[in-house]
């Protein structure tokens, strides 16, 4: 077995963990076949020893302490770290600064690691961070599916608060498309039993992951699975792929068309529309989503977020380019943002240096995607 390598961070963690220390658990993705996921392609999944994980605790615990004493970070680097040290003590640095009260747990799925290994590291972080108030991870519904309830108790008594779960869409055609590897009802199943066992659970949802065709379906299938589930957090993330990926490679006689905003924006109406007696929190807390506003909680706020979607499906085409093209090119937030006359005037501009019409702006902005994305200009 390979000795510690020192402290290790993932790349990546939700937008609502900006704040968190990033522990890594396990390495990439244990599945790693999604077609739309790019993310830990070509990486090789590991699981990291429990006494690495341990270690990585001890060091953050260590620099936090001395930096909480009055030592300055430079200091501390002039004490002949090891290189291997160094990212501890930015980490712990960083955290320190972010009051130290919650922790995420990476790579893609911690809950695939034996349940007695993952208390230990639990139990380890409460024993160095008695303070700390929230403990999340990713998880993959088909690993949390598998978990006894009492296991699953167990780990929510050690201090994992919440999981946070790609549902993407429950309808089992396009997961099977998307060789997402799990069905509804092991969405389900997963999402019943985190919230038995007293785990907070946010899904996130997938808006244009059916393309044209399939919009409807991913809707319905997906309130019908959330409204059983009834989670903490709904979460809308936007699809955004290169058109070099074949998305649907999973049933091969189908090609995913891509769908336009306003094809999306019916989809989500759909989906709010059909929630039902749930009490969820819904969000669009991704810079990339075009109604970033939706952010309400259910039941009480159900006709105001389906309103923010019906104001825009009932616009004017040119308005509904323009906010379109507003909103992605940062000019808005909002829908009432187009009422501001300098920012409108300037987006007016920009559309009309760009050829942007409202017959071409879906095709145009699905070229500006293709561009970022080449780039690697990260959403
Ligand atoms: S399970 Fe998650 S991280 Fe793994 S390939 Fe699918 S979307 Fe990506």
């Amino acid at each position: 077995m390979q000795s510690y390598q020192g402290f290790e961070q993932g790349p990546i963690r939700p937008p609502s963990e900006a704040a968190s220390l990033l522990l890594r658990v396990t390495r990439n993705c244990p599945w790693n076949r999604c077609t739309f996921c790019s993310v830990y392609k070509k990486q090789k999944f590991s699981l990291r020893p429990v006494a690495d994980v341990i270690a990585d605790i001890d060091s953050i615990h260590r620099f936090a302490t001395q930096l909480q004493e009055g030592c300055h970070s430079w200091d501390l680097t002039a004490e002949n770290l090891s290189p291997s040290e160094w990212p501890a003590l930015v980490a712990a640095r960083n955290w320190l600064a972010e009051g130290m009260k919650s922790i995420f747990l990476q790579d893609a799925d911690t809950l695939v690691i034996r349940p007695e290994n993952l208390v230990s590291i639990l139990q380890h972080i409460k024993m160095r961070f008695p303070q700390v108030e929230r403990i999340t991870s990713y998880a993959r519904s088909d690993s949390v599916a598998r978990i006894s309830p009492r296991n699953l108790e167990e780990i929510a008594a050690a201090g994992l608060n919440r999981i946070h779960i790609g549902m993407e869409t429950a309808s089992d055609n396009i997961l099977k498309m998307i060789s997402k590897g799990v069905s509804k009802e092991t969405h389900v199943t997963a999402g019943l039993k985190a919230k038995t066992a007293g785990i907070e659970l946010s899904e996130y949802v997938l808006t244009g992951i059916g393309g044209s065709e399939f919009s409807r379906e991913h809707a319905i299938e997906t309130a019908d699975a959330l409204n059983r589930i009834d989670p903490d957090f709904i979460r809308f993330r936007t699809l955004h792929l290169m058109d070099s990926v074949n998305l649907f490679a999973g049933t091969p006689d189908i090609r995913y068309q891509w769908s336009t905003d306003l094809v999306q924006a019916e989809e989500i109406l759909l989906l709010i529309e059909r929630l039902e007696k749930i009490n969820s929190s819904v969000k669009s807390d991704h810079s990339y989503n075009l109604f970033q506003e939706i952010d309400g909680k259910l039941p009480d706020d159900k006709q105001l977020l389906a309103d923010i979607l019906r104001t825009f499906i009932g616009m004017a085409p040119e308005d509904r380019a323009i906010f379109q093209v507003g909103k992605r090119s940062g000019h808005f937030v909002q829908l009432s943002d187009m009422e501001i006359p300098v920012r409108r005037k300037q987006v007016e501009e920009l559309c009309r240096q760009s050829g942007i019409t409202p017959e071409n702006v879906d095709d145009q902005l699905h070229r500006m995607v293709q561009e970022r994305m080449r780039r690697g200009i990260p959403f």
